[in-house]
């Protein structure tokens, strides 16, 4: 059994707390992405897991250890960082092999061993070449391979796709899924990408300024985000914010445009005659095209065709707002459109927290 907890772990390096104290249960055999923009604390968080940085204060278990103080050696992680790491000099049989020759491992079980990885990962054509004879997405796959063959109890990543083109990243992605799925470890994996977050995970963790902002399934975090700071990271383009009124039963934007306020809503925040500031949010893809009846008017300032979609770009109520809508809705620039929002899909959030309501 693997499972990683950590509790009321904190990080500080001279003056600065990087993480002011995290609490964090990873189940055995579950596949936990870290994801949340640059300086959140994703990396640090993950090098303590794998003992390259200590806590602070607080305590880290792995399985039934506690490991807080344990040198990262004796962890039984192996980690995959951004930057591959393999020695030049060495094939790939040799990189793959390297650690276990250090530990003193038997030449035969080595053999054996690399077969194996080399199996799993399709690198068996590709075991006596040297690394600057291999593309980027197969420099990868040897250390991945790498780490396969220490039997780690947690595989810990750290940015391991960011180094490769979009078409390589994604297959690359589905292949740690299904490492994942037939060796069953538990998966630490940091990103800063939301969509490789989402693909990739039983479970997602929104980091923000060393903090947990939401820890949830990945659909969930989509549906139903917790606060501003996680509906806007989680979904591209991003999330819509307005400013807004609910008054008498309806939710009322800065230009005076209106529509009912959901019925969810209506029950859980109160008397329809009372008056509440609120912030809506709107994903681009929950709002449809109307007509000049459309409860909202878009005034199109961009038009961005993608193909399957066309993204209409502007403002609405005074704010930049983005619509995606079918690819040859009639649009024209500095010309209103009409939007209808979806109603079982928008969101409110209180505007002085940022908390979902
Ligand atoms: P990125 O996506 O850019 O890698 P991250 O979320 O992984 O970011 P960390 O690398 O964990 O962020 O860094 C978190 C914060 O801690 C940053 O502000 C960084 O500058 C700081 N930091 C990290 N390592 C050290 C260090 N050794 N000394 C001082 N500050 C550090």
């Amino acid at each position: 059994m693997a499972q990683v907890s950590l509790s009321r772990v904190t990080k500080r390096f001279g003056e600065i707390t990087v993480i002011p104290e995290l609490d964090l249960e990873i189940a055995d055999k579950e596949f936990v992405v870290l994801v949340g923009p640059s300086g959140c604390g994703k990396t640090t968080t993950l090098r303590m897991i794998a003992g390259l940085e200590l806590a602070s204060s607080g305590t880290i278990r792995i399985g039934e250890r506690d490991v807080t103080t344990l040198r990262a050696g004796l962890r039984n992680c192996a980690m995959v960082f951004q930057n591959y790491a393999l020695y030049p000099h060495m094939t790939v049989r040799q990189n793959i092999a390297y650690g276990m020759k250090v530990r003193g491992v038997p030449k035969e079980e080595r053999e054996r061993a690399v077969e194996e990885a080399a199996r799993i990962l399709g690198l068996q054509p590709l075991l006596d070449r040297r690394p600057k004879q291999l593309s980027g997405g197969q420099r990868q796959r040897v250390a991945i391979g790498r780490a396969i063959v220490r039997r780690p109890d947690v595989f810990l990543f750290d940015e391991p796709l960011s180094n490769l083109d979009a078409k390589l990243r994604i297959e690359m992605r589905t292949e740690i899924k299904q490492l994942h799925r037939r060796l069953g470890n538990t998966v630490v994996y940091v990103t800063h990408d939301q969509v490789e977050a989402m693909t990739l995970a039983d479970r997602v963790v929104v980091m923000h300024q060393g903090r947990i902002e939401q820890a949830a399934r990945p659909l969930e975090l989509y549906e139903r985000p917790a606060n501003t700071f996680v509906a806007g990271f989680i979904g591209a383009p991003s999330m819509n914010f307005l400013p807004a009124e609910i008054a008498d039963g309806d939710l009322v934007l800065g230009d005076g445009s209106r529509m009912p306020l959901p019925e969810p809503f209506l029950q859980r925040l109160g008397p329809p005659n009372g008056r509440r500031q609120v912030t809506l949010g709107l994903r681009p893809e929950h709002v449809t095209g109307g007509d000049e009846t459309a409860p909202l008017r878009l005034v199109v300032r961009e038009i961005e065709p993608l193909g399957p979609t066309q993204l209409a770009i502007g403002e609405l109520a005074g704010h930049r707002f983005i619509a995606q809508l079918p690819p040859h809705w009639p649009l024209a620039i500095d010309r209103p459109c009409g939007i209808v929002p979806d109603p079982a899909r928008l969101h409110l959030f209180d505007p002085l927290t940022g908390r979902a309501l």
